[in-house]
């Protein structure tokens, strides 16, 4: 991929210029978050010295200007994900404060004892302990969506889970573990035919794969800015607008209001009705110059370079012969959790750490794909359009390093 301006994109992202222990950061942890590009912690940061004001609710010049600034950071969200409406687009802390919230007004609008919700095998914790809790609240059950060895889900069983009492699906884009990308949208077709909304949690698939909504037809899709190099403390709920209209609003507080009286209060119209309190919209506006950042480099580009380090670092991992990979599918983003034969997860991490090459190590929030797996935990290379075949190089000598000296 010598077209792909790697070095000049690099350029982009001050952290990746940083030592670690006298070496050269090898960042290879972005599934748990991504680094920043310059312009996007230049705009935040002008944004608090010259522009900051509370946004909605005063009639001054700078509250105003931020005001606007931030529903047109909504905007920059539509066009990215393809909704049809901005008031479709709804800011929260981050994927899990929006399932937690869809969790919270589906309960309380849809949900009755005996229901049931199909989550799967290879869901982050973010994706079951809300409908958990949920199901605790109204006496509902969660079905689950069983694996193949080679990480994919099982459609045929997913299929047999529908009953008259099927809620809701949930499930995710791209596992953080397995790299699995999931058809999704043959997800909705099925769950559709049953006259069952789904919901997609598509934290570690939007920095990395093409999302349209209404392609999708999905009823709802959330993600992160922290993992689509926007701030951290900022995240995006997408709804339909039917579901949205009909669902009772999930915290109380300033901007959600139409009128309070202490006998009764009227809701704002979307997307308001969901964003109760001072938003985050520093956060906002920061992940909208993310996001144009990503438009103005070039979406497809950076999903073919990830495409091709993704093959690269699949060869380079699989001449390791001491190497377990989990998640072989044949539709898989760069993420690769492995385990070193006889070496503990911990040790590998702990010592390729002091090479300057950041992975992740332990669940990675999938206890319950792990009891699936049989392991308790793994070592997790996740990659971005900012990595180079040089530094999957350095992974794959350093992991020999530890065979070498622990096997
Ligand atoms: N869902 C998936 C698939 C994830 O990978 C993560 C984070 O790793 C989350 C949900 C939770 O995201 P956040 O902690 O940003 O809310």
């Amino acid at each position: 991929m010598n077209d792909f301006p790697i070095q000049q994109i690099r350029g982009d992202f001050p952290i990746l210029n940083e030592q670690v222990y006298g070496k050269p950061l090898a960042y290879l942890d972005n599934g748990a978050t991504t680094q920043k590009p310059l312009r996007m912690i230049e705009a935040v940061n002008r944004l608090h010295r010259e522009q900051n004001a509370s946004i909605h609710r005063s009639v001054n010049y700078l509250s105003d200007k931020m005001t606007t600034r931030y529903e047109e950071a909504r905007s920059t969200v539509q066009k990215f994900i393809g909704a049809p409406k901005s008031s479709q687009v709804i800011f929260t802390s981050g994927t899990t404060g929006s399932i937690n919230t869809i969790a919270f007004s589906f309960g309380e609008g849809v949900i009755e004892a005996g229901d049931e919700i199909i989550l799967s095998t290879m869901e982050h914790h973010s994706n079951i302990v809300p409908w958990q809790m949920l199901c605790q609240r109204r006496g509902a059950n969660l079905r689950i969506i069983p694996i193949t060895d080679e990480g994919d889900l099982d459609m045929m069983a997913y299929r047999n889970l529908f009953t008259s009492r099927t809620r809701l699906v949930s499930v995710t884009h791209v596992s953080n573990v397995l790299g699995t990308i999931n058809p999704v949208k043959e997800i909705v077709e099925i769950a559709h035919q049953h006259g069952v909304p789904v919901l997609i949690d598509g934290a570690q698939a939007i920095q990395h794969e093409p999302v349209n909504v209404v392609d999708l037809d999905c009823d709802f899709y959330v993600f992160s800015g922290h993992k689509i190099y926007g701030p951290t403390g900022i995240g995006v709920l997408y709804g339909k607008e039917e579901w949205l209209e009909r669902l009772p609003p999930y915290q109380g507080g300033g901007d959600m209001i139409d009128r309070v009286t202490f006998e009764k209060t009227t809701y704002n119209e979307l997307p308001f009705k969901f964003e109760a309190g001072t938003t985050n919209y520093a956060g906002a506006i920061g992940l909208a110059e993310s996001l144009n950042y990503l438009t103005a480099t070039g979406l497809d580009k950076i999903f073919s370079y990830e495409h091709f380090l993704g093959n690269y670092a699949a060869k380079k991992l699989g001449e390791i012969k001491q190497l377990r990979m989990y998640g072989t599918s044949a539709q898989k983003a760069a993420v690769f959790s492995f385990v070193l034969e006889g070496i503990h997860p911990y040790d590998t991490g702990m010592i390729i750490d002091k090479f300057g090459i950041a992975v992740r190590t332990g669940t990675h929030c999938a206890m319950p794909l792990m009891q699936r797996l049989g392991i308790e935990g793994t070592l997790r290379a996740s990659l971005s359009f900012y990595n180079t075949t040089d530094e999957v190089d350095r992974l794959s000598d350093a992991l020999n390093t530890v065979i070498d000296l622990l096997a």
